[in-house]
């Protein structure tokens, strides 16, 4: 079933000069287009507080305290302010950070629950891109790659989201998968599952990954110990300023590091991109699996990450969608 991800865009102008940012709220998170308008009703008061791009992270704690939860309307902002600030500087955010952007990595392409067909399809529309994400947690788990190995051995990374719901079957299918040229293994067990994890994560030659069970750096803690890394996701995270955070936490908890996406556009996606760098893995082909693409910014090169060296996160409108 193909599901309809809501997004809400953002600009946030100042002396002349805009920035763009976008919330994508997948319907299993909670926030709808009237949440986020809501909420952002709210951030313009905050905001007006303020005088000075400058005082970026002292704006962000203000809107982070405005009301918990509403993550992706919070990323949505903070993607806007941080690529005000670049503008403001002349700067890529990449070269503001000392992020180096020639060590970006090649782009997972992702293959939902598919059948034959469809498979087939989708190895053609990968083509250029050289990592595929697997998505699994259905019932024709196995058959699906055994159709996909058949195709290509490209490696995969698999993304259960949560779908396995016992721990030795989850043990058997990550022994088998890693006799398949898989790379990762992303959110076998549901969340609430912590201590199955671990015990899986302990026994798996493959890292396991967190998605749903790390959202924001408060989480980190939580998953230390039961994953060996954490997919970290602006619209989970409430945006740039908390990944990074997320980053330098988990570096010092030697946890692996995959960047994501939800279904975005190229402007949350560009805004993500800036921290690709850093990453183990890079989850980002969020602008290729959509069709309504409203901006420009990330591009892909034989499936290599390749950062926009505009100010800021890189992106520009291509239609005018805050008519
Ligand atoms: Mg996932």
């Amino acid at each position: 079933m193909r599901t309809h991800t809501p997004v809400v865009f953002t600009k946030i102008s100042l002396a002349d000069v805009s920035g763009y940012g976008e919330a994508s709220m997948p319907p299993y998170l909670g926030e709808t287009h009237e949440s986020a308008t809501a909420f952002l009703e709210k951030v313009i008061r905050v905001l007006s507080r303020f005088s000075s791009i400058n005082d970026i992270e002292q704006i962000l704690e203000k809107i982070d305290e405005i009301e918990a939860g509403n993550n992706a309307a919070k990323a949505s902002v903070d993607i806007a302010l941080h690529d005000l600030l670049g503008k403001f500087k002349n700067a890529p955010l990449h070269k503001l950070w000392n992020i180096n952007a020639n060590k970006t990595s090649f782009t997972t392409y992702t293959i939902g629950i598919s059948n034959e067909n469809e498979i087939q399809q989708k190895i053609i529309d990968a083509t250029d891109y050289k990592i595929l994400k697997v998505k699994l947690g259905s019932e024709d788990d196995k058959k699906m790659i055994n159709v996909i190995r058949a195709l290509t051995d490209k490696p995969i990374i698999v993304d259960v989201n949560q779908g396995w719901k016992d721990k030795y079957f989850a043990d058997e299918m990550i022994a088998w998968l890693s006799e398949k040229n898989t790379l990762l293994v992303e959110q076998p067990l549901p969340i609430n599952m912590i201590d199955e994890t671990a015990w899986l994560t302990e026994r798996s030659n493959l890292p396991i990954i967190a998605d749903e069970s790390c959202k924001r750096l408060v989480d980190i803690e939580k998953t230390n110990g039961a994953f060996s890394g954490i997919n970290i996701k602006l619209m989970k995270s409430t945006g740039l300023n908390e990944a990074r955070k997320m980053i330098e936490r988990a570096n010092e908890l030697k946890m692996k590091i995959c960047i994501g996406c939800m279904s975005e556009t190229s402007c949350g996606v560009s805004a993500a991109s800036q921290l690709a760098p850093l990453a183990d893995w890079a989850d980002l082909d969020g602008p290729l699996l959509i069709k309504n693409d409203f901006f420009t910014g990330i591009k892909f090169v034989n499936g290599k990450i390749v950062l926009s060296h505009l100010p800021g996160i890189g992106t520009e409108p291509i239609t005018n969608v805050f008519k």
